[in-house]
This record gives structure tokens, sequence and C-alpha cells, in this order.
């Protein structure tokens, strides 16, 4: 997969994602649970982010959360995954967004497996498998 190149503004981000990639990773939505692409997905590959390629989460560290999102216990590189306070819909949680781009891949919560620990419950929608042929 090429480098893509950063849109400068809403409009080139809405023209590049499409409006339901947009409503969530521009617009911090979330896509309703067990109808995203990957939360069922068994294949070897990396997980790029949708908006802006970088790579961000393994096929080896994906588990079954039962949760209907797509579940991962740890990221391919901490530092490409940038975590934030949120506290709308009356939860307290950690929102997890591409360091890179910005764009909104969804939270982080203490409550995974071994060896971390911790489940990043992140949208389908933000995601782009790439499939180790
Ligand atoms: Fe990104």
């Amino acid at each position: 997969m090429e480098e893509k190149t950063m849109p400068q503004t809403e409009a080139e981000w809405l023209e590049r994602l499409g409006p339901e990639r947009y409503r969530i990773l521009r617009e911090k939505g979330t896509e309703r649970a067990f109808t995203g692409e990957y939360y069922d997905c068994h294949a070897d590959g990396v997980y790029r982010c949708a908006g802006c390629g970088e790579p961000l989460f393994g096929s080896g560290a994906k588990y079954d959360s039962g949760s209907g999102w797509p579940s991962f216990y740890e990221a391919l590189d901490k530092t490409k995954i940038a975590e934030h306070e949120d506290e709308s819909h009356g939860m307290r949680r950690v929102e997890v967004t591409c360091a890179k781009c910005g764009g909104h891949l969804g939270h982080v919560f203490p409550d995974g497996p071994q060896p971390t620990g911790v489940r990043y419950c992140i949208n389908s929608a933000s995601l782009d498998l790439e499939r180790k042929s």
C-alpha cells in the first residue's frame, strides 16, 4: 500500500473516506456492533488506519471479545496510537486516535486478556486490513 497524502480540508477527507467512514473517523462516530467488516474476521495481516494508511494493529493481537467490534490486546507500536480522556455520552472512557492523522479509531478499556490486560475496541470502518498473501 503506498503512502497517502494527507487531506488538508474536511471536504477532502469526506471525498477520500465517503460518508460512513467520515462520520466515524472525523466525527468520532461509532458503527453499530456486529455490523462492521472485521469484528468476525480471522485473516492474517496488518490493520492499517483507513484515514492515512499507517499500520496500527496486527492480526496476531486480535481476539474475539464478543463486543461486536474488532478487538486487539495491543497495538503494533504504541506511539502510533494517541489516547484521550473522553467523557461524552455520560461515560468516562479513553478514546484512541491515529497519532498520524488524528482519525478516531475507538476506545481502549482495562478489561482485555493477558499479557496486556487491555482491550482496544476499534471500529472496522477505521481500519483497512492488508491481508498477508
Ligand atoms: Fe491515520
